[in-house]
C-alpha cells in the first residue's frame, strides 16, 4: 500500500467508492468519470506504479487482469464486446500511478483516448 494513492486508500476503505468485482489479486471500480456508457478500472490489490515496474513475481496479478475483464464480458449486460485500455506514463495520459486497466464497453469507442 502507498499512503499517497488514491486507489490503495480506496481499498484500504479510506475512501468510500464501490468495489463492484474482486478476486484475489485485483478488484474494480466504476470509473468516477466515465467515457463510455460501461467504463470500470481493473486495478491490481497490489500497488504497482506502472507496467514497467511488473516483477516476475507478479505474473498471476498481470494475468488476473485479463481473467477479471473475461468476467466482466461475461457477467454486465452489454459489455460482451470491449476494449482494454492501459495508460502507461504521464505523456500518453496515466494520471493516478497504480496500474489500473479502462474497461470500455456499451459503444463504438473509436477515439483511443480515455
Ligand atoms: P489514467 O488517466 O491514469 O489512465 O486513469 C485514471 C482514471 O481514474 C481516470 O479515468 C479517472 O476518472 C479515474 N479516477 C480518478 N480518481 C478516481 C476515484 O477517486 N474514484 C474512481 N472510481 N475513479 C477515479
Ligand atoms: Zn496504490
Amino acid at each position: 500500500m502507498s499512503d499517497s494513492c488514491i486507489f490503495c486508500k480506496i481499498l484500504a476503505r479510506q475512501i468510500p467508492s464501490s468495489i463492484i468485482a474482486e478476486n484475489d489479486y485485483v478488484f474494480v471500480l466504476k470509473d468516477i468519470a466515465p467515457k463510455a456508457p460501461i467504463h470500470y478500472l481493473i486495478i491490481p490489490k497490489k500497488h504497482i506504479s506502472d507496467i514497467a515496474s511488473l516483477t516476475q513475481d507478479d505474473k498471476l496479478i498481470a494475468a488476473s487482469i485479463l481473467y477479471m475483464a473475461q468476467h466482466l464480458s461475461k457477467t454486465v449486460d452489454g459489455a460482451q464486446s470491449f476494449k482494454l485500455i492501459n495508460n502507461n506514463g504521464t505523456s500518453v495520459g496515466q494520471s493516478v500511478f497504480h496500474i489500473h486497466f479502462h474497461f470500455l464497453a456499451g459503444s463504438r469507442l473509436t477515439a483511443f483516448s480515455v
